[in-house]
């Protein structure tokens, strides 16, 4: 059962690279954000060699053998970055750490806001903050990345390759009732359904008929449909028209990285690998990796870190909280200034003094 009603605890896995600098600045951050509306909370901070490549190279694995029971006591993961691919290769750290928790969690929602922030340059013209404000939703777990298939007569003329996409009812249902939810939630009440039933003849249109279904249970959502093709296309050209966009894991992957590129916020932007059952944690990061090439330079800017804690404090239904943290980042980001703002933005500031800005933003706004 997932209540702020109780007392809640989060695992902190810092990770690789400039995970272990943003992750800091993330934790005060949500400590000082918790303590102003008194929200009972710790930050389990004793996992730092956690999937690291540190750890692989001195133990043989990212993670110790128990990492599932240890985990699935606690609320939440919060997650820096993984991946040094100089010393490990990335599907070694990749799929020793975050892929287990997503496949051994059931984390079967991506969650990522598309959002105009103050004082980063949107790349489509004349769009004002509130233009563009909306989530996607993507199926985490099956559809087109599931595995099943093969190739036979390699090397030969006669050649050939199968890749199965599935689709189970299950599956499909429980992505989508999350996003009718959370369209519902929202004053808009518009859901985008991503589909492409006109060229792939099969899954496609199931998909289709599983939102109908599910539609009919949400009388209050206005729902509309667009080919995955012409949706990205309305992506760039009239972003004001969404509110929540569902996808399968295919199309939400592709809607996932080009929502937050639309606003130019690709670099400071969250994720959220969400179980909304409450059977297991759910996990929070941001959208950047461990960029091996700023890491150690104390130059990374922290906000995607701390705005994936204010997506957890949201999931929690902290919602104050979770508001005066959005506030802070927003408020850093407009008004900060060169001194503040760190280089990937502009300006000439640092980790830690971005960090520092935005807390005491959090205890004094
Ligand atoms: P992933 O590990 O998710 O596949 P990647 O390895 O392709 O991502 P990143 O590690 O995100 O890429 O780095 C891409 C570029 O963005 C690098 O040049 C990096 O320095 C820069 N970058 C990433 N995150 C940040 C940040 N928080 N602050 C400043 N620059 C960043
Ligand atoms: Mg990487």
């Amino acid at each position: 059962d997932i209540s702020p009603k109780k007392k809640l605890r989060i695992a902190v896995i810092p990770g690789d690279g400039i995970g272990q600098e943003v992750m800091p600045e993330g934790v005060a951050c949500m400590k000082a954000a918790c303590k102003r509306f008194n929200i009972d909370i710790e930050f389990d901070e004793s996992f730092n060699d956690w999937a690291t490549c540190d750890r692989y190279l001195k133990e043989g694995s990212m993670l110790p053998d128990n990492w599932k029971s240890v985990l699935s006591q606690y609320d939440a993961i919060y997650f820096g970055a993984v991946g040094d691919p100089e010393k490990v290769p990335d599907h070694i750290s990749l799929w020793g750490s975050l892929i287990q928790f997503r496949r051994e969690f059931d984390q079967y929602i991506s969650l990522r806001p598309c959002r105009l922030l103050p004082g980063i340059e949107c790349p489509l013209a004349n769009k004002k903050i509130g233009d563009i404000d909306f989530w996607v939703v993507r199926e985490n777990t099956e559809g087109e990345y599931s595995s099943v298939g093969g190739k036979m007569f390699p090397g030969t003329d006669r050649e050939f390759v199968i890749q199965d996409t599935i689709m189970t009812r299950t599956g499909v249902d429980r992505v989508l009732k999350y996003a009718f939810e959370l369209a519902q939630s929202r004053p808009k009440k518009h859901l985008t359904s991503a589909t492409k039933s006109n060229g792939i003849s099969i899954s496609m249109p199931y998909w289709d008929e599983r939102v109908k279904a599910m539609a009919e249970g949400y009388g209050d959502v206005k729902v509309d449909k667009f080919h995955i093709d012409i949706l990205c296309a309305f992506f760039v050209l009239r972003p004001e028209m969404f509110d929540v966009v569902v996808g399968s894991n295919l199309f939400g992957d592709i809607l996932s990285d080009l929502g937050p590129a639309c606003t130019g916020s690709i670099g400071v932007a969250p994720s959220g690998n969400i179980n909304p059952t409450g059977l297991f944690p759910s996990l929070f990061e941001p959208v950047h990796g461990s960029a091996p090439d700023i890491a150690g330079k104390g130059i990374a800017n922290p906000i995607g870190m701390i705005w994936a804690g204010q997506m957890m404090l949201e999931h929690f239904g902290c919602k104050d909280a979770a508001d005066k943290v959005m506030q802070a980042i927003e408020e850093a980001l407009g008004k900060g200034g060169p001194e503040v703002i760190t280089r990937d933005l502009g300006g000439k500031g640092d980790c830690k003094g971005l960090g520092k800005h935005i807390l005491e933003l959090i205890e004094t706004l």
